[in-house]
């Protein structure tokens, strides 16, 4: 292997990053130099720009800065996303949820379809593009998360379908969930709440836990506060006006989730695994 890439693996590999090859290659491949499929066949030359700038990629992730927020960019359901530090890296766990309200939406006329805590958009604009009937508002916290998402609608060409909402879910508990939002009448609610408990923040991996935004992660002290918002909901009468929600969980939640909503009047209520097996989605409705 070239002299450079193996040296850059092994930096890569004392800094701890748990796939150093694949990180140094997918750096490389993002500073110019060639992509994987053509490595065999390069010579190991390259130029001084594609060098300097392969050189700071690597520096950054040896501080174990995430790979997607470096090059800024991954890909989701086979999309492609724009990535930054003000929200968490759309994660293949995810997919799943994707898929099941896929499956649920696909036979409606026009469904409309709420993604709370969109972050990046991941999920709802995915769901835009391979519901190209479905109309879908996307709703967040955080102004620069609304508006990476509205750049993540236009690269995917789901503008038309798109609508975005700044709100806050905690606030709305207190006072009445935004008014707007509570008339419309959605056909699915599609969340991925913050859930990791308060203190288990400091023992994730450095890439989450110094570069991945807080309030994207944190759900309270036993990492179930959102869970309960969504749930308390019912008992003002309606369900956040929707009949079904898919909701992200971590895979150690499926119980203690179930049973909150089980408690708040929801009878059917599912558990899906992701690919790795582990709990990761929960499907409710009435
Ligand atoms: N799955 C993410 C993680 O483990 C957390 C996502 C979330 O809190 N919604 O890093």
């Amino acid at each position: 292997m070239n002299k450079m890439l193996s040296s850059a693996i092994r930096r890569l590999a004392a800094a701890g990053v748990p796939d150093p090859a694949w990180d140094a290659w997918e750096l490389l491949e993002w500073a110019g130099g060639p992509d994987r499929s053509h490595l065999p066949l390069w010579d190991g030359s390259l130029s001084e720009d594609i060098l300097q700038r392969f050189e700071e990629g690597l520096s950054q992730r040896e501080q174990r800065i995430p790979l997607q927020q470096i090059t800024g960019r991954t890909w989701f359901m086979g999309l492609p996303f724009q990535v930054t530090d003000q929200v968490l890296c759309p994660r293949p766990d995810t997919e799943i949820l994707v898929e099941r309200g896929i499956a649920l939406m696909k036979d409606k006329p026009q469904p409309l379809i709420l993604d709370l805590c969109c972050g990046s958009g991941c999920i709802g604009i995915s769901l835009a593009h391979y519901l190209p009937k479905a109309r879908l508002v996307l709703s967040d916290i955080s102004p620069e998360a609304l508006e990476l998402a509205g750049n993540n609608a236009a690269l995917n060409k789901v503008l038309g379908q798109v609508s975005f909402a700044r709100g806050d879910m905690l606030e709305a508990r207190l006072e009445k969930r935004d008014k707007a939002l509570r008339e419309l009448d959605f056909d699915l609610i599609c969340c991925n709440p913050p859930y990791i408990p308060a203190r288990e923040i400091d023992a994730l991996m450095p890439e989450v836990r110094d570069h991945e935004p807080r309030i994207a992660l944190d759900g309270g002290k036993d990492g179930l506060d959102f869970y309960r918002i969504l749930a308390a909901d019912l008992g003002g009468g309606r369900p956040m006006a929707a009949p079904t929600m898919l909701l992200e969980i971590g895979c150690e939640q499926g119980a203690e989730v179930t049973e909150i909503f089980r408690a708040a009047g929801y009878r059917n209520i599912l558990v899906y695994q992701d690919l790795a097996g582990l709990d990761r989605v929960v499907e409710i409705s009435l």
